[in-house]
């Protein structure tokens, strides 16, 4: 999952950029509102923290120009706080949800991991396809109830699948949604992470579309 982090408090920003990757997202940053507004109008992401008070442009009007454009992609507003009618504004420009300044990273974390959940029309942590199991919370993966240990590019790309169960993901969207920019995009990484994700579930859940991609699709 691919977040996009504008905060103007370097402080915060490097906060909000190391809790996020250590919860196994993939983040690029903005530190004002020019920069942030060309990022999530040119880049996908699953989710985008948007701080309100950023120099150059405003957060409002960067939400308000996204939407505009059309840009759907679930956005965290962090506002200040006493500040209500910010607030107000942001949801009239399309805000999804918002944290107030000074947070718990636990509560932006947990704020975001339901924002991709829900704007992948799931209300529960827990993904299932079959007796194959992920809890998008804990990280936790089991097959019949027995745990699989998987490493966090592989946890990634499976969780990416099962957000977006039955829908075919072409490998440059997997590779978009799951890799750091500079990551080596060498088109056969997803092959054999496809690969090694497949041996250590067990069961045939995930499926070659040829020519098109991957999808993770309950067995017959
Ligand atoms: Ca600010």
């Amino acid at each position: 999952m691919r977040v996009l982090v504008v905060e103007d408090d370097p402080d915060l920003l490097r906060q909000l950029h190391k809790a996020l990757s250590d919860g196994g997202y993939v983040v690029d940053q903005a530190s004002d509102g020019e920069e942030g507004h060309f990022l999530g109008d040119t880049e996908p992401y699953d989710v985008v923290v948007l701080d309100l008070g950023l120099p150059v442009v405003d957060g409002v009007t960067v939400l308000k120009r996204w939407r505009e454009a059309a840009r759907t992609m679930p956005v965290l507003i962090l506002t200040a706080r006493d500040q209500w009618g910010e607030k107000v504004a942001g949801f009239d420009a399309g805000a999804d949800d918002y944290v107030t300044k000074p947070f718990h990273m636990e509560e932006v974390l947990a704020r975001v991991r339901a924002l991709i959940r829900r704007s992948a029309g799931h209300a529960t942590p827990e993904l299932s396809c079959g007796t194959l199991v992920v809890d998008t919370s804990s990280g936790r993966v089991t097959v019949d109830g027995s745990q699989v240990k998987l490493t966090a590019q592989e946890f990634r790309l499976l969780a990416y699948l099962m957000h977006h169960k039955n829908k075919v993901c072409s490998r440059t969207e997997l590779t978009e949604h799951i890799y750091d920019q500079d990551f080596d995009l060498d088109s056969n990484t997803i092959e054999v992470f496809i690969g090694r994700l497949r041996k250590k579930i067990g069961i045939p859940v995930i499926h070659t579309k040829r020519g098109l991609g991957y999808q993770i699709a309950d067995p017959d």
